[in-house]
């Protein structure tokens, strides 16, 4: 991917089909079923790729065990289903998972297990593994660090967990590869309208300052928690329709959870699911669910949610965590969906919500990582049939589309390709432990190992790595700058690499190297380079606990 020349596509179209507005999960998926409809899609992004919510999941591939327990069938057996197509489709990204679910009466054992079965069963031929009841002694074996104290077992399930930005950054490839234009710091300004209809949209590219106006047959709207404030740019008196909720998550050292199974509380003191789950050598725990009333870009933890987690990590875990353990602490807003009579937000349903209104603007909010599939299909059906009422009811087979990962053609290694010669995995050990399986879909998987060797060939200190504790290499960040459009210190932290999630204080100590190979392959001078360390270092502090 070439930003300029995304912007050069972007004065030179007279009309698009379609403009999504916003490049998370929702917008991303959905420029990847209309490009591959056919319709001429932009997509533009006023920050990053995935800076809202898409990047601050649990980062599971779940059908969600606690919608089983609300009784809603149907949205568990539909996300199991895109639990199966994810994996399918993006399997360098997404992996089962094995869970353990920890239980301390005979009671517990026998409801869990059951309950566990019969979501099995939903899944049906995409599930991941037979759930199983194991003995307090294999539990400990699995998860040494469990507390102990009248453990009467587990239940053993299978779920799948994902990197949510890397996916991202690969759904924007995809949709690019189906000929959309897809622009990250391309924010929308205002609609233009005629006849109450809109027909075009005012924006601006936050790098430069300069403005475009843009015409187009349809819009989708995928702003998330933002929803709201796009459906008042077009209708000034709308009534806001996101109640958004909080989640955290804290970041610890593999150490306190070691081997390889996550953890699953399905109830906690105050009705909530827990999670402990290994990610990238590390272990993410969370989450909460704090309804809030500011939105903001960069949400912030409360203490209380802070010791939620600490506290509830603790009761199960023997080996105790206190706040200075924490590596990061990152957190997301969930876009809900107002429901009236409903007390607290994790009683609102996960389903996600379509809103045309009068003007043809197509809303899309709520839902799952898990379910973008779906989401993008069932926002693209409604515009297809607002351009072309006729082809309602067209099928779409958007569950086959492989996720790409970014790289070029390389002519020998297509050809081994085609013998069919096999690369299973491309996995980097690191020295905690940890490592990145890529199982890459073949093709995909030389086009970037051989331009990272391109990249490495150039200088041989290219192949160093940013930390001897992180996968990550000085090629993947010249990589992430050159094709995957990471335009600043935070997108290569954050996003391209997951460091400011996994190590804060790390992210912040590796910021001045990341705006030196930025500004080197940019050319930015010295002043911009400072600018982007003296950014990122203020933000990363708030990912850091004290
Ligand atoms: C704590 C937490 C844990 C979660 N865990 C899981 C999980 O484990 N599995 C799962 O399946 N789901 C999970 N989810 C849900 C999932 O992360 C979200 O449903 C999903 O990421 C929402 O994606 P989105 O594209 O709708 O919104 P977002 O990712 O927020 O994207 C909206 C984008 O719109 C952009 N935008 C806003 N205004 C404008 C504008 N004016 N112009 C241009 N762009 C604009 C924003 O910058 C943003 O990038 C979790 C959510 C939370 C909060």
């Amino acid at each position: 991917m070439n930003r300029a020349k995304m912007l050069s596509q972007l004065e030179q179209t007279a009309q698009w089909d379609l403009v999504i507005i916003g490049g998370g999960a929702t917008g991303l998926g959905a420029a990847v079923d209309a490009a591959s409809r056919g319709l001429k899609t932009l997509l533009i992004e006023r920050a990053d790729f995935a800076k809202g919510t898409s990047s601050r999941s649990t980062k599971l591939v779940h059908g969600g065990v606690r919608y089983l327990a609300q009784g809603n069938i149907k949205l568990v057996k539909e996300a199991l289903r895109e639990r199966g197509y994810l994996l399918k489709n993006a399997p360098h990204l997404c992996t089962s998972q094995p869970f353990v679910i920890p239980v301390y009466t005979w009671f517990d054992k026998l409801f869990y297990g059951v309950g566990l079965m019969a979501y099995d069963l939903l899944a049906g031929k995409l599930s991941l593994g037979a759930t199983k009841f194991l003995s307090a002694q294999k539990t400990i074996d699995l998860v040494p660090s469990i507390k102990t104290k009248n453990l009467k077992g587990s239940i053993l399930y299978f779920d799948g967990q994902f990197d949510d930005s890397r996916l991202a950054i690969d759904l924007a490839y995809t949709a690019a590869t189906h000929g959309a234009t897809i622009l990250n710091y391309v924010s929308l300004q205002g609609f233009e309208k005629a006849n109450k209809k809109i027909i075009g949209i005012q924006c601006k590219d936050e790098l430069t300052g300069k403005t475009y106006d843009i015409q187009a047959k349809s819009f989708i709207n995928a702003t998330g928690v933002f929803a709201d404030h796009v459906m008042q740019l077009d209708e000034t008196d709308r009534a806001p329709i996101v109640r958004p909720s909080q989640g955290i998550h804290l970041v610890v050292n593999k150490s306190f959870f070691t081997g390889h199974h996550a953890m699953m509380v399905p109830k906690t003191a105050d009705g909530r699911v827990f999670f402990a789950v290994p990610w990238h050598g590390s272990v993410v725990l969370g989450t909460t669910d704090t309804a809030i009333e500011q939105i903001s870009a960069e949400p912030k933890a409360l203490d209380v949610e802070i010791d939620f987690i600490l506290e509830h990590f603790n009761l199960y875990n023997s080996l105790a965590i206190t706040r200075k353990d924490v590596q990061s602490v990152f957190v997301g807003l969930r876009p809900l969906v107002k429901a009236s009579g409903v007390s607290s937000t994790a009683l609102i349903s996960r389903d996600h919500t379509i809103i045309v209104s009068p003007s043809g603007l197509v809303t899309i909010t709520g839902g799952k990582w898990t379910t973008y599939r779906k989401m993008a299909e069932d926002a693209v059906n409604n515009v297809v049939f607002l351009l072309h009422p006729k082809s309602r009811g067209k099928k779409v087979k958007s569950e086959g589309i492989k996720v790409k990962r970014g790289g070029k053609e390389v002519k020998s290694e297509e050809l081994r390709v085609k013998r069919g010669e096999e690369v299973k995995s491309e996995k980097r050990k690191v020295k905690n432990g940890g490592s990145i399986t890529s199982n890459l879909m073949i093709g995909d998987f030389i086009k970037r190992r051989a331009m990272i060797e391109e990249i490495i060939a150039e200088d041989a200190n290219n192949a160093a790595l940013l930390h001897e504790d992180y996968p990550y290499t000085i090629a993947d960040i010249i990589f992430a700058i050159r094709h995957e459009l990471a335009e600043t210190v935070e997108d290569l932290l954050a996003r391209r690499t997951r460091l400011l999630f996994l190590n804060a204080r790390l992210a912040h100590d590796l910021a001045p190297q990341m705006a030196a190979l930025l500004a080197l392959h940019q050319q930015k001078d010295k002043n911009w380079e400072f600018q982007q360390i003296t950014m990122f270092q203020q933000l990363s502090k708030q990912y850091m606990v004290d």
